[in-house]
């Protein structure tokens, strides 16, 4: 069954009273469960609607959607895109789209070609540092899946080099480490207008996980908005009550300047044993426009934005 873009029909008032999730990782790209397995994960913590958003891949979709049907969720379409902002990297969730366009499947080309190159150059950095065998150790642990530094962590904490993959990105993947090697990923706006094409909703991923100041926060969302984006993570894994508030009001501002945003909501689920992010396990607070009420009106289709930017 491929997975097809949901509407109306399949948000009923029923569906929409079970947990939402909207973000989350397969093994697919660096989580640890099994496409099926998440989903079946997601059902039994009462997740009734579900998007699987891997890092620059559609690849867990298929299985994913399978499960999700066997099982009685509801599966939207996701992926997490890699984006550039300037020289910061930003990431942004693609919901809703449709999976075989050629504008997603262009999206995700190029970050397979810029992965790829990056996996080499930061295995040649390891290698340099004494830690042979990086590159087919990540690869290997990556299996058919996208390449990412996460891989690289286990890998080092496997091999015995460290004792866990946070002090592996602290000492060689982290911002300013070995492993921490430059890629210009594709812009932020043509990021939004790849995800636009595809029939998607571009949300904003978890807006305060960048080290922005306020300030500059603002001028990332509302460059976000102006290229088409629709929505924001008001919830994004583990947040705070004034975290939460930080990103309304930010959203309030926008609203002000006539550049309204949903608010989208995820886990960010990566594996078990992480409680503070268990699927499901995240809530809207109350006043937003969640983003699935535009897939309900069908109003997904940006309006305020160059579409055909590709
Ligand atoms: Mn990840
Ligand atoms: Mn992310
Ligand atoms: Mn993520």
């Amino acid at each position: 069954m491929n997975p097809v873009p949901v509407g109306r029909e399949a948000l009923t008032e029923n569906t929409l009273a079970g947990q939402i999730d909207l973000h989350c990782h397969s093994a697919a790209s660096d989580g640890i469960l099994s496409p099926t397995a998440l989903v079946s994960r997601a059902k039994s913590h009462g997740v009734t609607v579900l998007a699987v958003t891997d890092h620059d891949t559609v690849q867990g979709l298929q299985e994913a959607s399978e499960a999700a049907l066997a099982q009685g969720v509801v599966l939207v379409p996701g992926i997490e895109l890699t984006a550039r902002w300037g020289a910061r990297v930003v990431h942004v969730v693609g919901l809703n789209f449709d999976r075989q366009s050629t504008a997603i499947l262009k999206a995700i080309a190029q970050r397979d070609l810029l992965r790829q190159e990056r996996a080499e150059r930061i295995a040649q950095k390891l290698e340099k540092r004494g830690f042979a065998g990086a590159l087919a150790g990540a690869r290997a642990l990556a299996g058919d899946g996208v390449i990412g530094r996460p891989h690289f962590a286990r890998w080092l904490v496997e091999a015995g080099h460290v004792e866990d993959t946070a002090r592996a990105f602290k000492r060689y993947l982290g911002a300013g480490k070995a492993g921490d090697v430059a890629v210009d990923w594709p812009h932020l706006a043509d990021t939004v207008a790849s995800i636009a094409a595809a029939g998607g909703t571009a949300v904003l991923a978890h807006p305060l996980k960048y080290g922005l100041t306020r300030t500059r926060l603002q001028s990332l969302l509302l460059d976000f908005a102006v290229a088409g984006g629709q929505g924001v993570e008001v919830v994004c894994g583990q947040q705070n009550p004034v975290q939460t508030r930080e990103i309304l009001a930010l959203l309030a501002r926008l609203a002000e300047q006539g550049l309204p945003l949903a608010a989208s909501l995820g886990s960010d689920f990566h594996q078990p044993d992480q409680p503070w992010r268990e699927l499901g396990g995240v809530h809207l607070p109350a006043g937003v426009e969640p983003v699935w009420n535009l897939w309900q009106t069908g109003a997904h289709k940006p309006s305020h934005q160059a579409v055909n930017r590709e």
